[in-house]
């Protein structure tokens, strides 16, 4: 079945006791095994059935069934956040002694994880700058690489097969954090990563009311990684956000269209407008990283940043006087969300670090929701011309 059948059905059946057709949410902590011999036999892994939701519950089973169908996977896990996915993946599957490799840049906690946590658990850290300086300088005994295809917020491009090429010659494990693109756009496990995972509070979700993570791969990998998210660490997301999840799932389809397709159009009426200085949108073949984007993916995501002379006054002031945007960090919401980074997301990071990831003080991400692009683009036009 093709990927929009799959939103909709996969993992999906009515349910047995009652013939209810949406997907029942199971607010339950214990699962009643009625006798002795099938308690035993159940924690001994001979017969299947619930125990306990943090093991697992069937509104997130039937949820990541969908998961594992739209990724390609064996198995997908879901969790409480994007957070808990990637320590999740990371205390699964390092030890103390081996090495990790990540592509800068990497969503802000993801690399407060690594370099402050991570590394406590002796565990040493190699940041690449690019998919070629990774491919030029990676070390052999790599255990395992991160990157994020389309990253965050000057949407700097990480090429998924100059990436997984490099991590095969050392054999190490691909992780992809593919939150901005979305199993809708792109596949990484089909392009050769050995786990893919998102924050599940952004695009999959799509209406910014819940947080959640997401994990998918094969087995052997899945296994290790689901006891410890959820026996070890304990992460497991509540059976209230696993429905709503599953629910916005099924519209990824038809949201990815339309963000899509509205980032575009704001990209270029943004990149035609004389007050602004630069445009970041990897749908334009002038973006470094075009080329890669369009051989892997099926379209190029709802984030576009741009770049105001003035710094943060101006900025402050074009954000100020945006009526339909709203001043929030996130991303991926049918709402359109506005954010000034070098004093947000990114402010705690050194002024030298800011200016390495391209941070800088002129910078606006936009991201771009499924309102109509001609009452976004009025918006922004609005707030230009008043700033
Ligand atoms: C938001 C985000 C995360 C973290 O996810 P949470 O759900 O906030 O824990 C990780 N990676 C990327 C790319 C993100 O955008």
């Amino acid at each position: 079945m093709k990927f929009k059948t799959l939103s909709v059905h996969a993992g999906q059946r009515s349910d047995p006791s009652t013939g209810a057709l949406a997907t029942p949410v199971y607010f339950t902590s214990t699962f009643s095994y009625g006798t002795a011999e099938e308690g035993q036999a159940r924690f001994a892994g001979q017969n299947p059935g619930y125990i306990y939701s943090r093991f697992a519950n069937p509104t997130t089973a039937a949820l990541e069934q969908k998961l594992a169908a739209l990724e390609g996977a064996d198995e997908a896990l879901v969790v409480a956040s994007g957070m808990a996915a990637v320590s999740a993946i990371m205390y699964a599957l390092l030890d103390a002694g081996d090495e990790v490799a990540f592509i800068d840049p990497v969503y802000g906690g993801t690399d407060a994880f690594l370099r402050n946590t991570l590394t406590r658990a002796g565990i040493s850290l190699s940041r690449y700058s690019s998919d070629q300086d990774f491919a030029n300088r990676v070390k052999a005994n790599t255990k395992l690489v991160l990157f994020e295809p389309v990253t965050n917020p000057t949407l700097k491009v990480i090429d998924p097969r100059i990436v997984v090429e490099a991590a095969r010659k050392v054999g190490a494990l691909v992780v992809c954090d593919n939150t901005f693109l979305t199993p809708y756009l792109s596949q990484p496990l089909a392009l050769g990563a050995d786990l893919v995972m998102h924050s599940g509070t952004k695009y999959l979700s799509g209406h910014g009311d819940i947080i959640a993570g997401v994990v998918a791969g094969r087995t052997e990998l899945m296994q290790k990684v689901r006891t410890v998210a959820l026996k070890h660490i304990g992460s497991p997301i509540g059976p209230q956000e696993a429905y709503l999840l599953q629910r916005g799932v099924k519209t990824l389809p038809l949201r990815m269209d339309a963000h899509c397709a509205n980032a575009r159009k704001v990209a270029d009426f943004l990149a035609a407008h004389p007050a602004v200085a630069k445009v970041y949108y990897p749908g334009h073949s002038s973006h470094p990283g075009h080329q890669a984007v369009a051989e892997t993916a099926t379209g190029f995501g709802g984030m576009v940043a741009i770049e105001l002379e003035g710094g943060f006054a101006r900025c402050a002031k074009f954000l100020n006087q945006l009526q339909l945007f709203a001043q929030a960090v996130s991303l991926g919401d049918v709402e359109s969300l506005a954010c000034h980074p070098a004093s947000t997301t990114h402010a705690a990071m050194t002024a030298a670090d800011r200016e390495r990831a391209n941070v800088s003080d002129n910078l606006v991400r936009l991201s771009i929701g499924v309102e109509d692009a001609d009452d976004l683009i009025a918006d922004l036009a609005q707030a230009l011309a008043a700033s």
